[in-house]
């Protein structure tokens, strides 16, 4: 697998100074959408000889990875893809510079349900293994019918305790927030039962931090967060074919992540 290197330098566009027009948010989305329409195969595998998984070195110390933006095959059955999970990866890291794995193609088997042998975790630990990666955040999408905007999971604090309080602070610094009163696409959760990042799995956040050495948070994105607009291709096109997340919510969450990214050094 080649790692590519990620030749286009931008203004840190994450700066509070910085003000925010509704031609970027337009232009971004454009970008996102274009990227998952011509990059990502939910349901082709790789061509002969091809992992499907993309890497890009970055010259930041964070690694973000994105295992499930195309559909996967846990225990013999496919999953559905996550969708636009490759695209934000793959856009954060072109705007930050830090690094990024995504899947371009269906993957088999999920990472998430292997003996920590799948490639997907192989070419993780060639990329934090001998480069100065201090953080994993390993992104994931949940449907849009959740009661939260994002789920943070840290394995319950053990994955990441050196950086769990700066993500936190970056998020709520966006207007995420930690209560169960807030809107449910403002609502931001730490180590939900169901989403603390590997308790029960051997998820990639389980193995960079166990296996690697690497702190690691895993982040669940409610579909209103990220998928810009359903594509034709998409699992759900059957039943919801018109979905459209909401564009100031994407914005906010690329902002966040972008603010996280930016707070490790
Ligand atoms: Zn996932």
């Amino acid at each position: 697998m080649a790692v590519r290197s990620n030749g286009r330098r931008q203004m840190l566009w994450y700066n509070g100074a910085m003000e925010t027009t509704g031609v970027q948010i337009t232009e971004t989305l454009l970008e996102l959408v274009a990227f998952e329409r011509e990059q990502v195969r939910y349901h082709t595998l790789p061509p002969d000889g091809q992992s499907g998984i993309a890497v890009v070195r970055g010259r930041r110390p964070v690694l973000i990875s994105a295992p499930h933006g195309t559909a996967h095959v846990r225990r013999g059955r496919w999953k559905t893809e996550e969708e636009y999970t490759s695209a934000v990866a793959w856009w954060l890291a072109r705007q930050t510079g830090a690094w990024v794995m995504y899947v371009t193609h269906a993957l088999d088997p999920d990472p998430h349900a292997d003996r920590d042998d799948s490639p997907f975790k192989m070419l993780m630990a060639d990329v934090l293994t001998g480069n100065a990666i201090r953080l994993v955040v390993d992104l994931h999408g949940v449907r849009g019918d959740r009661d939260f905007a994002l789920a943070l999971g840290t394995i319950n604090g053990s994955s990441c305790p050196t950086y769990e309080p700066c993500i936190v602070r970056a998020l709520e610094a966006e207007g995420f927030a930690r209560s169960d009163s807030a809107p449910s696409l403002r609502r931001l959760v730490l180590n939900h039962p169901r989403y603390a990042g590997g308790v029960y799995r051997q998820t990639v956040t389980r193995f960079a931090s166990e296996q690697c050495g690497v702190e690691a948070a895993q982040l669940e994105i409610n579909a209103w967060l990220r998928v810009v607009q359903r594509l034709e291709a998409a699992t759900y096109h059957r039943e919801a074919p018109h979905f459209r997340g909401e564009p100031a919510h994407i914005w906010r969450l690329l902002k966040a992540l972008g603010a996280v990214i930016a707070a490790v050094d």
